[in-house]
């Protein structure tokens, strides 16, 4: 598969609340890993508020609920703070490396994972190259990216217009929300 096929996810949802997670586990869908920053939480958020903590353990009761992050040990403990829920940190997504330790975790195949996060080139391009289901999320706050995050978004500029020219029908379904809920 090409490059820029990689980067497509297989859906775009609002945010982690508008997912339907009824259909994911009536197709056999084991595990969920989800990004933190700017998916769960913005940059600029210390911890998990009430609402997702009640929101995560509703979804542990159906699936294998694992926090895959890019981010330091410290950030990510602290953000999970109080909550019963696996985590990885400096995960290196896109890298191979933290999503086959989610999947050992899980105790699940590729194809019974799904990974949701809010960055095309990190959580997508790197789930997709594993073979999982991704699912395209907004960012809770942009202007919160880090730098290093904010050079991917150069990069993800150039990824998107790409994929909107080889594959426009795709980008129709499955990216131009993406694009233009950021541009607001
Ligand atoms: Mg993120």
């Amino acid at each position: 598969m090409a490059f820029y096929q990689k980067c497509i996810p297989h859906r775009y949802d609002v945010s982690i609340f508008d997912i339907d997670y009824k259909t994911l586990k009536k197709q056999g869908i084991k595990a969920l890993f989800f990004d933190l920053d700017n998916t769960i939480i913005g940059y600029d958020q210390v911890t998990l508020n009430e609402q997702h903590h009640a929101f995560l353990a509703s979804l542990q009761n159906d699936f294998y609920v694992v926090i895959l992050s890019n981010t330091s040990f410290s950030r990510v403990s602290k953000a999970l703070e109080g909550f019963d829920v696996p985590f990885i940190y400096h995960a290196t997504k896109p890298l191979k490396r933290g999503f086959q330790k989610a999947l050992h975790l899980a105790s699940a195949t590729t194809k019974q994972a799904v990974m949701i996060g809010d960055q095309l080139m990190t959580d997508i391009y790197g789930a997709n190259r594993m073979n999982m289901v991704t699912i395209l999320v907004r960012s809770v706050k942009r202007k919160s990216d880090r730098w290093m995050t904010k050079m991917n978004r150069i990069f993800e500029r150039h990824v998107l217009k790409r994929i909107q020219k080889k594959y426009p029908e795709l980008y129709l379904e499955r990216l131009k929300d993406y694009v233009d809920d950021h541009a607001v």
